[in-house]
């Protein structure tokens, strides 16, 4: 196939020789083959070779409509034409920029009527602790910057939204920010004391960040952030009410609350914004990026509520500005392209897909339990987890060396599944057009690759 005409040699080595991968195990870059992915289409992508493989990663969390989308490259290509480029500072705005801010805030929950444009999620992130930070100062409150976060999180890699983050593994040999920021235990049932039940639990976790708050002082507490489910980490699903007792917990205490809905926003859960419909909550801020373009292009945004941003822009004199912003925010042509990104999972109705196929995805995981080496299938909808554990009695994680996530995905990929493998942990994000052919077909290759490794 002419598509396919690759060297792959001469891709293999510059890649060796040349490119720096995002956390790429550094002790193997002399010998593994990477996999080069040069096409999709829908639910499936095709590496070099011209191989297909269901991508279960979605991209990475972002590809939501699917790939190989005639209207979005169309809509990317008209804006680039129409105007590549302006700058978003000041006063100054562009046609898709400004619809998109209007629109979105059509789908948020509450007052979250205004919108900051990123270049991604862990600008995002940046972006919105920033303001916060800004917000306490302008309101006189210079002491109120303690900000509360959890182990397992991830909002990102600059350094603050690194530092907000808690996966242990990549926190080892990072120089972070630690002064201003404060880790709660991630609210994983799984893991939760032999005996307690899942209510107690809930307790507890909750209560870690009452306790938390109290302790710091609601003074001196800025907000607390938090994934709705625990995305990177693990597909954490903490226990139910978690997100709604926390967020009550937070207005009690006069601490603003922001949702990092990165990857559970735009159709993941079933919903444009996950925090009400799902959750129960209204959320001072929300963070989003990833399924916003699905992936075509990059953005991300924060949205903020009126209540915050009408304080600032009511009593600010002239000179005040918030400080803080890229010359990338708000690019027309990523505005361009979600726009288009939101026609497509509004006509196709991709949340209603999502709602009646996320479920049975779900189901269809869950079924290899029987395994000796599952120990747990843990997710909603096209978010899904499956841990590998040495003694389903015990939970215990089998050893490093065993290194069996990456075992299972090396023997799924050439029968034709892509997953992403985390230590002992398999997570699924699939592109949000899968149907229940590719479910079966992509749980029937992880058997069998499953059931080889045990
Ligand atoms: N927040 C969450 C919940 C994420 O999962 C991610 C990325 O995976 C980020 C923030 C960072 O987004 P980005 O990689 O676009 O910077």
């Amino acid at each position: 196939n002419s598509n396919f005409a690759y060297d792959i040699a001469d891709l293999t080595a510059k890649d060796r020789d040349h490119m720096i991968h995002p956390w790429v195990d550094l002790g193997t870059v002399q010998s593994r083959e990477p996999l080069i992915v040069a096409q999709g289409e829908g639910a499936c992508i095709y590496n070099v070779q011209g191989q297909r493989m269901i991508d279960g990663i979605g991209g990475m969390w972002c590809v939501n409509i699917g790939y190989g989308r005639e209207e979005m490259a169309q809509a990317i290509a008209d804006q680039a034409r129409k105007l590549c480029y302006f700058s978003p500072f000041g006063i100054i705005g562009t046609p898709p920029s400004i619809e998109l801010a209007e629109r979105l805030t059509r789908h948020a929950p509450g007052d979250l009527k205004h919108v900051f444009f990123t270049t991604g999620g862990s600008t995002a992130v940046d972006s919105a602790l920033r303001f916060v930070h800004f917000y306490n100062n302008f309101k006189g409150r210079p002491n109120k910057k303690q900000i509360i976060t959890r182990e397992y999180a991830y909002h990102g890699s600059t350094l603050l939204s690194a530092s907000v983050s808690g996966k242990p593994a990549d926190r080892g040999r990072m120089d972070l920010i630690t002064s201003f920021i404060h880790h709660l235990p991630a609210p994983n049932p799984y893991r939760r004391p032999d005996g307690m039940s899942l209510e107690s639990y809930g307790d507890q976790v909750v209560g870690d960040l009452e306790r938390k708050i109290l302790e710091l002082g609601p003074e001196n507490v800025a907000c607390f952030i938090a994934e709705p489910l625990l995305a990177s980490g693990g597909v954490i699903v903490p226990p139910p009410g978690y997100q709604r007792r926390t967020w009550e917990i937070c207005r009690k205490y006069d601490v603003l609350y922001i949702s990092d809905e990165v990857v559970t926003g735009f159709g993941r859960l079933g919903h444009i914004f996950a925090s009400e419909p799902v959750f129960g909550i209204q959320p001072d801020i929300i963070t989003c990026a990833k399924g916003l373009t699905s992936g075509y292009v990059p953005l991300g945004a924060f949205l903020v509520s009126d209540r915050l941003y009408s304080e600032l822009t009511e009593t600010a004199g002239k000179g005040q500005s918030f400080s803080n912003g890229y010359t990338y925010s708000a690019h027309p042509v990523a505005c361009a392209a979600a726009l288009t990104n939101l026609d497509i999972i509004e006509r196709d109705d991709i949340c209603g897909h999502v709602q009646r196929v996320g479920p049975y995805f779900h189901q269809q995981l869950e079924t290899l339990t029987d395994l000796d080496m599952v120990g747990d299938v843990r997710g909603s909808h096209f978010m899904v987890c499956i841990e590998c554990t040495a003694d389903k009695k015990t939970k215990a994680v089998p050893p490093a060396e065993w290194d069996v996530a990456r075992r299972i995905f090396e023997k799924c990929m050439p029968r034709g599944l892509l997953i992403r493998p985390m230590g002992h942990l398999i997570v699924f994000s699939p592109t949000l057009v899968i149907s229940r052919a590719q479910i079966d077909e992509a749980v029937a290759i992880l058997r069998a690759c499953m059931s080889e490794v045990q």
